[in-house]
């Protein structure tokens, strides 16, 4: 399979490709086995395909991303009612689980980075017990500054990881993919948000049935109180997206 084979929706200008796990999966696969560096990989909810109206830079990066997964029932929603045959919701931490899984029977080297200082090691110390011949050849955590970036990126590179995981948060980690991709000597860049912070131990995530019933996004209002400002521009997006469905562009 390759990219160039999966079509893609537009949604709110952002393009999102139409698959299911599977085949985000064997796309990531043959990334990593084609060995060109620099693929970003996004998975995009509603709350950033929102930004993008402001941030057009944003939706530049999207646009140029080798893979973009929809990865909030927001960004399906959004697929369907335009009429887009969108498969399933692909998260980050679900691609990261599956990409773990499958990366362990090809012996993938991992690096992880992002997250409070210790979290991610831990991450990937659970990882590597969990999925016997994944190798996480390296981590270290997101707090850092501009100064120290070309030590990071050096640092990295020596370690050549078959797939950077980022977890900055969304759309940290997508601008800082976009503007060191050139630099990077990994085939794979994916952004997976506060991942790192749930296989680590320190989040929980929703439990199945929010899963299941598609309000994984509830569970977050609800034991992060905080996010309820960026949560707010989820009824502003399904406006946007009805406006686009009906022939308004804003
Ligand atoms: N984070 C980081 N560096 C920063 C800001 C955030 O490493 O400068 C990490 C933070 O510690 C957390 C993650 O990024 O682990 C963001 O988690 P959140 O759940 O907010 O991300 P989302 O899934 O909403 O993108």
């Amino acid at each position: 399979m390759i990219i160039k084979d999966i079509a893609t929706a537009s949604i709110l200008g952002c393009k999102v490709h139409l698959l299911n796990m599977a085949e985000a999966v064997q796309i990531v696969e043959q990334l990593v086995k084609d060995g060109q560096d620099g693929n970003q990989v996004v998975t995009l909810n509603a709350e950033i395909i929102y930004q993008t109206k402001k941030e057009i830079e944003l939706q530049r990066i999207i646009n140029s991303a080798s893979l973009v997964t929809a990865d909030g029932i927001g960004t399906v929603w959004a697929a369907r009612v335009l009429g887009y045959p969108q498969k399933e919701r692909v998260s980050g931490i679900d691609l990261l689980h599956e990409v773990c899984a499958a990366g362990a029977t090809r012996g993938w080297k991992l690096y992880l980075l992002g997250a409070a200082p210790g979290v991610a090691a831990k991450a990937g110390q659970k990882l590597e017990l969990s999925y016997p011949g994944l190798k996480v050849c390296g981590s270290r955590h997101g707090y850092f500054s501009q100064q120290d970036e070309p030590k990071i990126i050096a640092e990295i590179n020596s370690k050549s990881p078959d797939i950077l995981l980022a977890a900055l948060g969304a759309p940290k980690q997508e601008y800082w993919i976009d503007q060191k991709r050139d630099a990077l000597k990994a085939p794979v860049c994916i952004g997976v948000g506060g991942s790192f912070d749930v296989i680590a131990g320190i989040k929980k995530r929703a439990p199945k049935l929010f899963i299941m019933l598609n309000l994984e996004w509830l569970y977050r209002l609800l034991t992060e109180p905080s996010r309820w400002k960026r949560q707010l521009a989820l009824p502003a997006f399904v406006l946007a997206v009805l406006k686009q469905k009906y022939g308004r562009t804003n």
